[in-house]
């Protein structure tokens, strides 16, 4: 057996990017350009990616919606161009099929903050037809995050401490059955407790992950669970996503990563923990204190997860390695979206 080239042929699922935020914000933009944003096509091509979540993302400010919607009309565009090595997954078909064969990269929509489609001085109700506009448009959406860093009429993001609103009950009663996970990755600590609070109270079906997130006992920052919540996540038998991010690892040791996915065995996620690296284009970002925003080893698709794998090869057992890679987000999203 060729052990060390094996995670080469791992399939890759990642749950979190920026690309369309890239593709839509950033003027001369291009979709192979590899020095920009590391999850350009070539580098997610030659890193095996076989399903990326393609995040439309908005800050909560005037004109979330319509900053979201240019969003919404790329993945489109993206989808119908059959020569841009991209395409739409949103069957359970289509996501077997897309991990089996070398015919390009699969994507799905997610939003990252509900002021994409909500603007915060509008009635709810046409938000909801937004929201409505986006699923339709991008073929279904993978997940919701109710909030980003900020506080919203949903309620509190993550330098927050507030928890649910009445706004936020009624997106969580409205997206009930519909097939969408809710994402943790952007709450306070408040607002994640309250949305599995009214979820159970309610008895709602809406799966739970936490899309980009890594482990708060490891590195103590805001956007990294904390344990508890960690542990609901995977008792709900969600996805917890691998963020590549250094401001959430460490801030000089590249190991990092393989700790807080060890850490998250250990904690029982073997079933749980995949990938959310979180490629996002930072040319433009004021905060300089975070540069370089990745560690060499992860900086872009073509080789990060290889790099990861390869790491953990000699620690973890292959199936363990195959569950990271893909296996449980494609478990999840094939229970998610299977007929029942
Ligand atoms: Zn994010």
């Amino acid at each position: 057996m060729t052990s060390h080239t094996f995670p080469h042929r791992y399939p890759i699922i990642d749950l979190h990017c920026d690309l369309l935020v890239y593709l839509t914000d950033v003027p001369d933009s291009k979709l192979d350009n590899i020095a920009e944003i590391g999850c350009a096509v070539p580098a997610l091509t030659e890193g095996n990616v076989k399903l990326q979540v393609m995040a439309i993302y908005s800050a909560t400010a005037p004109g979330s919606t319509r900053y979201a919607a240019l969003q919404r009309d790329m993945f489109a565009q993206l989808a119908t161009n059959t020569s841009c090595g991209l395409h739409a997954v949103t069957t359970p078909e289509q996501l077997q099929q897309a991990l089996q064969n070398d015919k390009g990269i699969g994507m799905v929509a997610a939003v990252e903050n509900a002021s994409g489609f909500c603007e915060e001085d509008e009635p709810l109700e046409d938000g909801f037809k937004k929201l409505e506009k986006i699923i339709e448009a991008c073929g279904r959406i993978l997940y919701i995050s109710m909030t980003h860093n900020d506080d919203n009429r949903f309620g509190g993001g993550n330098f927050s401490d507030k928890g649910i609103t009445r706004d936020g009950q009624m997106l969580l009663d409205y997206i009930h059955g519909r097939r969408i996970a809710i994402d943790l990755a952007h709450t306070s600590d408040a607002l994640a407790h309250d949305i599995l609070t009214h979820i159970d109270k309610e008895r709602l079906d809406v799966p739970v992950i936490a899309s980009h997130s890594n482990f708060r006992a490891l590195w103590d920052q805001r956007r990294n669970l904390p344990n508890e919540l960690a542990q609901e996540v995977i008792r709900r038998g969600g996805l917890i996503g691998m963020n590549f991010l250094r401001h959430f690892l460490s801030s000089d040791n590249p190991e990092a990563l393989m700790h807080h996915i060890m850490y998250g065995l250990d904690m029982g996620a073997q079933d749980a923990l995949c990938f959310g690296a979180d490629y996002f284009y930072f040319a433009d970002s004021p905060n300089l204190d975070r540069f370089p925003y990745y560690f060499k080893e992860h900086e872009q698709a073509g080789t990060s997860y290889n790099f990861i794998l390869e790491r953990l090869q000699n620690t973890l057992p292959q199936d363990q390695l195959a569950k990271l890679a893909y296996g449980n987000a494609q478990q999840f999203i094939q229970r998610l979206w299977e007929i029942r």
